[in-house]
């Protein structure tokens, strides 16, 4: 199996004015395989955004190893990094995230914007996606005439846009009542087991995180593996 995430020693400090500086992650390894469906666990305020925002290229490890599917992420210049995102990551946030004034295929088709795909391929694919999601007969409707899982699944379809390697879920079921919260999840299986996506999940759900391949948990800034 080949190694999609490989993480050894990554510190994080924020700069809180100087001399202050704090140490929120203290030295974290993981390797994640291709194809893995993990998740994290662990208690507000312990470092999991934190981390995850590494994971996802939004930030850069104060130091320590990180090679994002076969890209040294450490040593990719600041240029880079949007670009090492686009193609390799999908985000799935609890708040959604969509564009307000954008109607759900617009939502989706985003990432493709970005990435120049050509406007007829970006329909097309948009749609598919939609249909993935089963949000295909809504794909005119805009965020605020979705329902909360409706707007994740829409979330879930544009982090799909690029064909990302990994989809990084920072508590997508966190503002989604369990019945809804159950539909999302078992998405993310679909995704895992048919479109072979790596997925790592975020979660205060700790039956939601059993489903999963493999539980980690984050415990004041230390990654433990259960
Ligand atoms: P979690 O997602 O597990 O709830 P976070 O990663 O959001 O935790 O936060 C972990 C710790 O890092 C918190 O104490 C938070 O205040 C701190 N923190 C997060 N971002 C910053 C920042 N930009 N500057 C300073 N401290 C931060
Ligand atoms: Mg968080």
């Amino acid at each position: 199996m080949s190694k999609v995430i490989e993480m050894k020693d990554i510190v994080k400090r924020f700069y809180i004015g100087q001399p202050n500086e704090l140490e929120i992650l203290h030295g974290i390894n993981l390797t994640v395989n291709d194809g893995e469906f993990i998740s994290i666990v662990g208690a507000s305020g312990s470092g999991k955004s934190t981390f995850m925002n590494i994971i996802g290229v939004l930030d850069r490890a104060t130091s320590g190893h990180y090679e994002l599917a076969g890209v040294n992420v450490a040593e990719a210049k600041d240029s880079e990094l949007s670009q090492i995102r686009n193609k390799k990551i999908g985000f799935v946030f609890q708040s959604f995230n969509l564009i307000p004034r954008s109607n759900a295929q617009k939502n989706v088709e985003l990432p493709m914007i970005y990435g120049k795909v050509p406007a007829k391929e970006r329909h097309e694919r948009s749609m598919e996606l939609l249909k993935l999601v089963e949000m295909d007969d809504r794909a005119h409707h805009q965020p605020n005439e979705l329902s909360g899982g409706q707007k994740q699944r829409v979330a879930i379809a544009r982090a799909m846009a690029t064909n990302p390697d990994i989809i990084l879920a920072d508590e997508p079921t966190g503002a989604l009542d369990s019945k809804t919260g159950r539909v999302v999840m078992d998405l993310f299986h679909r995704l895992n087991e048919n479109q072979k996506k790596t997925i790592i999940l975020i979660t205060h759900n700790r039956e939601l995180a059993d489903e999963t391949g493999r539980i980690l948990t984050m415990r004041d800034g230390y990654l433990e593996e259960d």
